[in-house]
């Protein structure tokens, strides 16, 4: 197993002391200028390719980096959205897909998730982006229809329709290459213009 203690005490020892001030100021302040929704391959780090220091961003990172429309009920990601945007009052929010996404590599293919039902219910939540996708087996053209797909499904979320309507936040979607550690801007949407995907 990798020695995470070994990790956590150099960060204790080298990292942590050369931020003391930012992380004495940060002890009493959560003020997150932007919400990074990705995916939670371990090859995007939002903080890394974002060029962010602690504090700047609220992430919440899921499978596919999918954000399901908005339906009544306890739901983690919709009740991270909300305060996001209600309490910190985020102005920008990413929506970050990436290539060689597993989670859109299993649904471009079809694989079969039979022995994970837990990614394959999931997942299911992208059946209209794979849909979409004329294509098949596209992975670049599904990540990148998914991003879309993904934008739209936040402007149904109460706290984000409102906060469009009022022009006080900006939906981004992004695509990170992984190879090139490029960014791609794909759509922004700063309105409650329809969000065509
Ligand atoms: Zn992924």
């Amino acid at each position: 197993m990798h020695d995470l203690a070994k990790g956590v005490a150099r960060f204790q020892q080298d990292v942590f002391p050369a931020r003391k001030e930012l992380f004495a100021h940060l002890a009493t302040h959560h003020t997150p200028h932007t919400l990074f929704i990705g995916c939670s391959d371990a090859r995007v780090v939002p903080e890394l390719i974002t060029g962010c220091e602690p504090g700047e961003l609220f992430v919440i990172r899921t499978a596919g980096n999918l954000v399901p429309a908005h339906t009544p009920g306890a739901d983690g990601v919709a009740a991270s959205v909300e305060y996001a945007v209600t309490a910190l009052g985020v102005r920008d929010i990413v929506v970050c897909g990436h290539s060689a996404c597993g989670a859109m590599t299993a649904l471009a293919h079809g694989h079969d998730l039979s022995d994970a039902p837990a990614v394959a219910d999931w997942l299911r939540l992208a059946e209209a982006s794979v849909a979409r996708t004329t294509t098949t087996a596209d992975v670049p053209a599904l990540v990148r229809q998914n991003v879309l797909d993904q934008l739209a499904n936040l402007a149904t979320h109460p706290a984000v329709a409102r906060a469009l309507a009022e022009r006080q936040v900006t939906l981004r979607g992004w695509v990170f290459d992984i190879a090139t550690g490029r960014v791609e801007e794909l759509r922004t949407v700063d309105s409650t213009a329809p969000v065509a995907a």
